[in-house]
């Protein structure tokens, strides 16, 4: 085993917990340990991050550009000749469609870095408004709902510590015994300090198995349960007045909303039993510290927007936002999807949070970008409108994927792949040929998490420092090289004359400096030194902010915001002929597409194929048994799965795991109707039919 003090301190490749880890080169091979010093994890791993250097030299790893010859396939090429292509055909689909015929598409596993240099790429070297990321498939609505109600979005606006000292906890949607293991010990720690923990999902996952009781609901039912626990504590005088006359705005809205939010008819909606709602919201109402956390399940709906609105409603009403060890917050799931959010590869976003469509924010980053601000191109198309758009008039003719897998991780992927492959010209940047890049025109080798520095933010806004413990493989750049050197040729040297990440971070510090998000003071080495510092940090002799709104919000009135926000159905519910609901989520072996994560061995054996679990009652309804081979049918494709029973599911749900592409991507069959607000599909529910696959009995 190496010795620790000869590793370098670094930070896993994988989700929003980024947790500390000390990397190590030996005659072996690249070695991981867990960092015991780093606050947030404490040593603790999970099975991903514990074998993450096995995609580092992988055999599969892309090492040089590819491009599509003309006879249909990809062949090796130089980066000149990589590069040079992609410039020729971007400026010649710009000339004859104009700017906005070029799309970028970025991703939250980006660097901070990355994500900035992105969006200044899309908007100062292409003069396009066309970029979002994928992003907008995980944290779009969460950010939304906390913008309206708080006037800023931070997932969580306190410290993960936080958790250990409340009193009773309301997690809804969010399965973080398996798809964040090391937060466990925060839960753990509550439970042995006598809090309680409630968990709202519609199966009864290990996180739910763990909790004080597991609420069912019923898939696409969460504002109704919400505006539920809103009615009981008002009904039973559990709300904190003093609170909402102070610090709150428009309660009368919520309220208004809430009285005809019944037990009984609340119970008919979500399916929750009335005693069990009622008790969750009696403990939340007792607790002197009561959280509420939502992860994807309320979140990647139609309704999402609405649904995180609703479960502020009742954190707003506990009077718990702003104190310590309380509140409401969200569980950021990919790596740097806080960081990802924030510096301008959202459509309608520039550094720091600021807002496109404001001349002030303009004006700001245009003088940073050494542009004029009407050169600023203004808000674009969010990504399922923006992929929408290839193909028919006016829309999208050329894309850049930086760090992103559309084809499996975007809804209704059958309709995506038809758009996509009618693109005139497709360019990716990955690490291995995931299935977007295997469809595109060029496809460019970037390095991995440990071969380049940069930050991330993890879920509680602690900005850290992922660090280059190794070099890339010959052949391979980093994206920020790539940008650079596209932007040259497309004539834009000057303003992208970075020598590397820590240049980058320097320029979004001086582009973030007064906005919501605020980096100015943060540098490389404070974040060493002080383990990861929390924005908005103003200045460098700033302390970074761990807890937000503790003396105020950021709205005009400086008052949170309750929002009357009434259920309303899923786009796609189930009837006669499509009688179930289907959701999908994370397994605790795989990350997001899985581009990385089948290509770890450990990881593939431990879930090799994504199983439909199903209820054992409702498998005796349609005559299936356990390990059968079944259709999942919706209103826009089906695929074939493997059945797994177990009774830790609702009857009339059917769960899949998202992380396969091809025929076994589950987001064939999602729904990509979105959220109005957010721009978020539909991913958490939709109306499925099952039917036992005929074998073939000629072959
Ligand atoms: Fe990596 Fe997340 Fe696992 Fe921590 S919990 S080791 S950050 S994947």
């Amino acid at each position: 085993m190496p010795n620790p003090a000869a590793t370098l301190a670094t930070h896993c490749p994988y989700c929003a917990l980024q947790c500390g880890m000390h990397v190590a080169r030996g005659s072996g091979g690249v070695t991981i340990l867990g960092n015991p010093r780093f606050p947030v994890n404490q040593g603790g791993l999970c099975v991903k991050g514990w074998s993450a250097a096995a995609t580092l030299d992988h055999p599969d790893r892309l090492r040089t550009p590819l491009v599509r010859d003309g006879t249909g396939h990809l062949v090796p090429a130089t980066w000149d000749e990589a590069l040079s292509r992609i410039a020729r055909e971007f400026t010649k689909v710009q000339q004859n469609h104009g700017r906005d015929a070029i799309g970028v598409f970025g991703g939250g596993s980006l660097t901070n870095e990355k994500a900035y240099l992105l969006g200044k790429f899309a908007r100062v070297a292409l003069r396009t408004s066309n970029i979002d990321y994928n992003g907008r498939f995980c944290m779009s609505s969460a950010a939304a709902a906390a913008s309206r109600a708080f006037g800023l979005d931070r997932g969580l606006p306190f410290p993960l510590s936080d958790i250990s000292r409340a009193g009773a906890i309301l997690l809804v949607g969010s399965n973080v015994a398996e798809t964040m293991p090391p937060v466990m010990r925060y839960f753990e720690s509550q439970q042995s300090n006598g809090g309680k923990l409630f968990v709202v999902d519609p199966r009864r996952t290990p996180t739910a198995q763990w909790a004080t009781r597991h609420l069912s609901l019923k898939p696409g039912s969460d504002a109704a349960l919400a505006n539920g626990l809103l009615h009981v504590l008002v009904r039973d005088r559990l709300i904190d007045e003093e609170y909402i006359g102070r610090r709150t705005e428009n309660f009368d809205d919520a309220l208004r909303v809430s009285a005809s939010y019944w037990p009984e008819r609340v119970e008919g909606i979500t399916g929750v039993p009335e005693a069990a709602f009622t008790e969750v919201a009696r403990a939340l109402g007792a607790a002197d510290h009561a959280m509420i956390l939502t992860s994807r399940g309320p979140e990647q709906q139609a309704q999402g927007v609405n649904n995180t609105l609703a479960y502020i409603n009742v954190a707003l009403a506990l009077g718990s936002v702003g104190k310590p060890f309380s509140g409401y917050g969200t569980l950021t799931g990919q790596g740097n999807g806080q960081g990802g959010r924030e510096h301008g590869q959202k459509a309608d976003q520039l550094p720091g949070y600021r807002h496109v469509d404001d001349p002030m924010a303009r004006e700001q980053v245009a003088a940073i970008w050494g542009v004029s601000p009407s050169a600023i191109p203004g808000p674009g198309r969010p990504a399922v409108a923006l992929i929408d758009s290839i193909g028919t008039d006016g829309g999208l003719r050329g894309l850049l994927v930086v760090g992103s897998n559309i084809l499996v991780s975007a809804p209704n992927s059958v309709q995506v792949e038809r758009r996509l492959k009618a693109l005139d010209f497709l360019v990716v940047a990955d690490f291995f040929l995931s299935e977007t890049a295997s469809l595109a025109d060029v496809v460019l080798p970037s390095a991995q998490w440990a071969e380049e520095d940069g930050t991330m933010t993890n879920l509680e806004g602690r900005v850290i420092l992922r660090r280059r413990a190794v070099d890339p493989p010959e052949g391979v750049r980093t994206d920020i090289d790539i940008l650079c050197g596209l932007a040259a040729l497309l004539g834009q040297r000057h303003q992208f004359a970075f020598h590397g990440p820590r240049d980058v971070f320097d320029e979004l510090r001086q582009a973030t400096s007064g906005a919501p998000a605020d980096y100015a003071g943060i540098t490389y080495e404070r974040i060493e030194a002080l383990d990861g510092v929390f924005w908005p940090c103003p200045s460098t002799d700033h302390p970074g902010t761990p807890r937000l709104f503790a003396d105020g919000f950021p709205t005009p009135s400086g008052r949170a915001r309750f929002h009357g926000v009434p259920h309303q159905s899923p786009a796609d519910n189930p009837d006669a002929e499509f009688p179930l609901h289907l959701t999908t989520g994370r397994l605790l072996a795989h990350y997001q597409s899985g581009t990385q994560t089948h290509h770890v061995e450990e990881l593939s054996q431990a879930a090799p194929e994504p199983l439909a679990e199903m209820h054992p009652a409702t498998a005796r309804l349609y005559g299936l048994s356990n390990g059968a081979r079944v259709t999942l049918t919706t209103r826009r494709a089906d695929a074939m799965f493997t059945l797994k029973l177990t009774p830790a599911i609702r009857e009339d749900t059917i769960f899949v795991p998202f992380h396969w592409g091809g025929a076994r991507s589950i987001n064939r069959l999602t729904n990509d109707a979105v959220d109005r607000t957010s721009g978020m599909p539909e991913l958490k529910v939709c109306a499925v039919r099952v039917s036992a696959v005929v074998e073939d009995t000629d072959a």
